[in-house]
């Protein structure tokens, strides 16, 4: 029930007519890509009282857009969130939430694998006292109290997670956070607003990129973070203004009109990602398939918290060796052979690029195989799959 009733929700959110402009009465259906980077005021007094609030105000590009605004008004309705911000990139977001909220001294817990270039960031600034504990293993609410110290100040994770799509759980999570004053950050990337609330669980800050299924058609770069308003207090000024990785008017009129088609894409994501999945699964060739619908392990989770499955999952070849792995991409005639996903095409990837990585790889099988399903006919991209598997 609860389902049909966000699904309904969403469809109205990402369809509804929000342009901000007003011609006589008449509103267009779609914003006007506002490229400009100053507004002029009719006084210097105008002038001095918007820029006070350049949250709200647009005074400058670096700070609000109309189009950018259009877009992040959407977005946090879809995430139910009382603010949402867009960036340049889904990293150029999640760097700005660290680099705000973290300062010398403080610690984080990383729950679950999550996107390595996060990973690389918190590495990276470690040099600068700020440092970090990463669980792969045992990712239970137990395993996380255990790793929280006394400056601890946030707990970030990914769920499901990129590359082994395991889950965790995220309200446990959040109460224990809560108790101990500690904020909560997840990448909910995968299953797009449409498929998980995280914010309904008790999360502080949501993080996405929207390069993904949003934009949806591999034309652009783009992210957002959504949280309640105090917290982007915090943010906007030293995150969004003055480190500047914001979107443009262009990438957010592309991403509203991502949204138009959204919850139909996700439909036919979900429903050509599952065929596969089960597909995979009777394969002697493979030995798992890590996709949350056939997680069992995960089961109780997936009740819990998703709405739906995207395209994007991982399964596991009997071999560790990367020369079969590599034949078996090159086998593949129709999924292309490239990173990134959530566009229109099917893609294949192993993430480990022929080598292993014991620390950007923590707890990836070696002969794991990453697949973004996207919307062809699904006949097709089985048959090129039942092909490569024969030729390996
Ligand atoms: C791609 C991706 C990001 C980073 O987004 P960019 O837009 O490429 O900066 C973050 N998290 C996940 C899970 C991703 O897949």
């Amino acid at each position: 029930m609860e389902q049909i009733k966000y699904w309904e929700e969403d469809i109205k959110i990402c369809t509804q007519v929000d342009s901000g402009d007003d011609f006589d009465g008449a509103v267009p259906m779609n914003p006007g890509i506002v490229m400009t980077s100053c507004f002029a005021f009719p006084s210097y007094q105008h002038l001095s009282s918007a820029i006070k609030q350049e949250r709200f105000n647009c005074v400058y590009s670096r700070g609000s857009n109309p189009t950018v605004q259009a877009l992040e008004r959407k977005l946090a309705q879809l995430e139910r969130a009382q603010e949402c911000r867009c960036f340049a990139s889904g990293m150029a977001g999640i760097t700005a939430v660290l680099f705000s909220l973290l300062q010398a001294g403080d610690h984080v817990v990383v729950v679950n694998n999550i996107y390595g270039p996060v990973l690389q960031y918190l590495n990276h600034i470690s040099k600068n006292n700020i440092s970090f504990d990463h669980l792969t293993e045992d990712i239970s609410p137990s395993a996380v109290e255990n790793a929280i110290k006394s400056n601890t100040k946030l707990i970030y994770f990914e769920s499901p997670a990129t590359m082994t799509f395991r889950q965790t759980d995220m309200q446990q999570i959040c109460v224990l956070a809560k108790s101990k004053g500690i904020l909560t950050m997840i990448d909910n990337t995968w299953a797009t607003p449409l498929f998980q609330k995280p914010m309904l669980f008790g999360v502080d800050i949501v993080a996405h990129s929207l390069t993904k299924y949003v934009g949806g058609a591999s034309d652009l770069v783009g992210g957002a973070i959504m949280t309640r308003s105090e917290l982007m207090e915090k943010i906007f000024p030293v995150g969004y203004l003055m480190q500047g990785g914001v979107m443009s008017s262009f990438v957010a009129y592309l991403c509203l009109r991502g949204l138009l088609s959204l919850p139909l894409r996700m439909k036919q994501h979900q429903e050509n990602g599952l065929a596969v999945a089960q597909f995979l699964q009777k394969n002697k060739k493979i030995v798992r398939v890590n996709h949350p619908a056939l997680r069992q392990e995960d089961k109780t989770l997936t009740q819990k918290y998703l709405l739906g499955y995207s395209g994007l999952f991982s399964f596991v070849l009997d071999s560790e060796d990367f020369s079969h792995i590599a034949a078996f991409i090159d086998h593949l005639k129709h999924f292309k052979k490239a990173v990134s996903w959530g566009g229109f095409e099917s893609l294949a990837i192993s993430p480990h690029f022929g080598q292993y990585d014991e620390v950007k790889n923590k707890g990836v099988s070696k002969g794991i195989i990453r697949i973004s399903v996207g919307l062809e006919p699904v006949e097709l991209l089985i048959k090129d799959l039942e092909n490569a598997l024969k030729n390996v």
